[in-house]
């Protein structure tokens, strides 16, 4: 490992967007820090839209999640500027805010359901009439039913925050399989190369953390002549889909979104699972419903990956109970939101490393709130 200041040495397993973002807190704060990877950036991360969208994800009894989201939020301008400024890689976020949209007269009541409830916990969400969401986006079909604005969502390029932390990181990102041992890591299969470490931070997405699942999501990429300038969230005839402009021109369409315990139906190559006929034909159907415009789109790219669910749809942020000299934290679990989430949990990460004060919305995502039977899928862990 690449010896840093006087600070501990600290093996980060996991180089997705969670991963990188705390090892590079953690090299800030003067620790020698490695991270392991065997395709850093290759997992969720790869196939992430990059909505930072704790309004337009949120949802009744999750509280607690919505209040870590709006504090990461707040964290990301700051995050991006500092990340640009230091890997002079341009990261793309935006600040256009975020428009949810309605297909029918049922799809539309949903919306102002969930609009009345963001407005309830502090979130601007102001409705539209469909000329109004028209005049905002004309792309959008004039079949719509309405809509609701979210002025203060953004979104972000999550490929290029990964490959600008990675800039930052250099050396540090050793592409290798890594997993725990007492007093460090052992590289690759069987007897591998041992890695001491003071600290273990697990950042391995869906795959060997105890209470995450994978959750697989399909994305398609498109280029059109006629994008919407904003971030769209339709639920149209009871069907969703969302639809991300990129400032290169590009649109991300996603996500389905699918349990999957490891079925001979679900197949998977090297390079990440494969996606469905069934899967992109619902995304697609939905997006050309929803942006006409979109028929002569080029496809540019079809993915799927998984996302890694927790037991109630929140982050697993602190330290693991285990024997050893090596200390074992986990940052994982963040389903939905990883990118979003990705600053507040560096910062807790680093708080819980240091023995610092955790920021207070992130208290309550420690792991050990699953040590007990009665906490359940959808239950609030803060009540
Ligand atoms: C289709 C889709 C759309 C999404 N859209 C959004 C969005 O708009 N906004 C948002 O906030 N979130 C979004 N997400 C969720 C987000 O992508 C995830 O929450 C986030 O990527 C999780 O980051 P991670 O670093 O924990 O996991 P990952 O990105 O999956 O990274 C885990 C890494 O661990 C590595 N790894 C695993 N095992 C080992 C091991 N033993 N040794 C070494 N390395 C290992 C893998 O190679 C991988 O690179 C989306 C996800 C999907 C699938």
């Amino acid at each position: 490992m690449i010896r840093g200041a006087a600070g501990l040495r600290i093996a980060v397993i996991g180089g997705g967007i969670v991963g990188l973002a705390c090892a590079d807190e953690l090299v800030r704060a003067g620790h020698d820090v490695s991270v392991f990877d065997p395709s850093p950036a290759g997992g969720a991360t790869r196939a992430a839209a990059g909505m930072l969208a704790p309004g337009g994800e949120a949802w009744f009894g999750e509280e607690a999640l919505l209040a870590l989201g709006l504090d990461s939020l707040s964290r990301w301008p700051g995050f991006a500027a500092d990340l640009e400024q230091r890997s002079g890689r341009h990261v793309d976020l935006r600040q256009d805010g975020a428009l949810l949209v309605g297909g029918d007269r049922d799809d539309l009541t949903e919306l102002l359901r969930a609009a009345a409830f963001l407005e309830r916990s502090g979130v601007r969400a102001d409705e539209l009439d469909r000329p109004a969401l028209r005049r905002l986006e004309p792309s959008i079909s004039g079949r719509a039913a309405g809509g609701v604005r979210l002025p203060d969502d953004r979104h972000v390029d999550p490929r290029r925050v990964a490959s600008a932390l990675l800039a930052v990181l250099g050396e540090r990102v050793l592409r290798a399989r890594a997993r725990p041992v007492a007093d460090g890591v052992v590289l690759g299969g069987g007897d591998g190369v041992h890695v001491p470490a003071d600290v273990i931070v697990l950042a391995t997405g869906h795959a060997g953390l105890r209470h995450v699942r994978p959750v697989r999501g399909e994305v398609v990429r498109v280029r059109s002549c006629d994008a919407p300038t904003r971030v769209l969230r339709a639920t149209w005839h009871g069907e969703r889909v969302y639809v991300v402009p990129r400032s290169d021109g590009e649109l991300v369409i996603g996500a389905t979104e699918e349990e999957h315990p490891a079925t001979p139906q679900t197949s998977a190559t090297s390079d990440g699972p494969l996606p469905t006929v069934g899967g992109v034909a619902r995304l697609l159907d939905t997006a050309r419903a929803l942006l006409p415009g979109i028929d002569t789109a080029d496809v540019v790219e079809v993915m799927a990956r998984d996302r890694p669910g927790s037991p109630d749809n929140g982050p697993l942020i602190g330290p693991l109970d285990r024997q050893g000299p090596a200390r074992l934290l986990v940052a994982g679990g963040h389903y939905r939101g990883g990118v979003l989430l990705a600053p507040v949990t560096a910062a807790a990460l680093r708080a819980h490393v240091d023995g610092l004060e955790v920021p207070a919305t992130a208290r309550c995502f420690t792991p050990d709130r699953f040590k007990y039977p009665t906490h359940h899928r959808n239950e609030d862990p803060c009540t």
